[in-house]
């Protein structure tokens, strides 16, 4: 293939067709003459640069993590601009073990909070973030929500950025919410007055995000109405072997089915920068590979494959 064409916005690399029917023939398993709701199934999607644009007008898109949120008081938001001048070199750094690497994230996400605390942010000042900001989804994804939510296919999406920023960013830029879609990512509480006071729960940064997994997916189900099995077997649903259909574009995000008993997995890679330089990795550590900001049509296609009507 010509490398003008193989570099192409819309390029799916290669799609393994015995994975695709031996999920296929797992999903039509499951299905019982009672039920055709597909509750052996996930989605685990990233959010940065996977649903969401990576370029938006041919610039790199803000990122949920780092840039989007002005929390109206620009000492401190100048004060998180220097940590990220800090980490963020770090993060990348081939030369750090992981074990250190993950201390050093650990660190810089707690002084991000604490500074967000800090500097009063508020629920206002997030949703003028967004409503001011650059951040963009591909196009397809709400098509491929609306597929997967009739479906009733429960949608995770995994995130070290900020549960609350990534609702609003959903709210304001798809105009709806999906029942089948929960965020995992780092969750605020507010006061009565929409101040921010503290953080939910564990610390959730770019190295440990796929550690979520087990705990985060037992209450979507719920939320669906999933049989999550006898009374007193905890998170029975989520031990039990399920299909995955993943979405990331960072190696890193293959980890984030590591903590589900997955018997089948579709990942699925975008690769959005330094194409020529990652092709080749992309294309060994993932099944498909999309390139250069490819709208969701093509995974819409794939996720109608794997979880068809049970007439079809
Ligand atoms: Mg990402």
């Amino acid at each position: 293939m010509p490398r003008a064409s193989l570099i192409s916005c819309c390029t799916r690399l290669h799609a393994p067709t015995s994975r695709l029917s031996l999920f296929r023939r797992s999903h039509h398993n499951k299905l019982t003459p009672s039920s055709t709701r597909c509750f052996s199934h996930n989605v685990i999607a990233d959010f940065d640069g996977t649903l969401t644009r990576y370029r938006v007008n041919g610039v790199r898109g803000q990122s949920i993590i780092h840039g989007i949120l002005q929390q109206g008081n620009a000492d401190y938001d100048a004060k998180r601009e220097a940590l990220y001048e800090h980490y963020h070199p770090l993060e990348f750094s081939p030369l750090i073990p992981l074990e250190e690497k993950t201390k050093l994230m650990e660190e810089w996400w707690s002084k991000t909070h604490d500074l967000l605390i800090e500097g009063g942010l508020t629920f206002d000042a997030i949703k003028q973030s967004v409503s001011s900001s650059s951040i963009a989804f591909r196009d397809g994804v709400v098509e491929l929500f609306e597929f997967l939510e009739e479906k009733e296919i429960p949608v995770l999406i995994f995130s070290a950025g900020l549960a609350d920023v990534i609702e609003e960013v959903l709210r304001q830029k798809l105009h709806r919410t999906f029942k089948n879609v929960k965020i995992v990512s780092n969750r605020m509480v507010f006061d009565d007055d929409g101040r921010l006071v503290s953080f939910k729960g564990k610390l959730i940064h770019v190295l440990n995000k796929n550690e979520h997994a087990l705990d985060m997916a037992a209450p979507l189900h719920d939320q669906l109405g999933v049989d999550n099995g006898e009374e007193g077997e905890e998170n029975a649903y989520v031990k039990q072997r399920t299909n995955v259909l993943l979405l990331g574009d960072h190696m890193g995000d293959l980890r984030m089915s590591d903590g589900l008993n997955y018997e089948s997995r579709i990942s699925i890679g975008f690769l959005n920068d330094n194409v020529e330089k990652s092709l080749e990795s992309y294309r060994k550590a993932f099944d498909i590979v999309y390139l250069n900001d490819a709208p969701m049509w093509g995974v819409l296609e794939i996720a109608s494959q794997l979880f068809p009507t049970e007439a079809s």
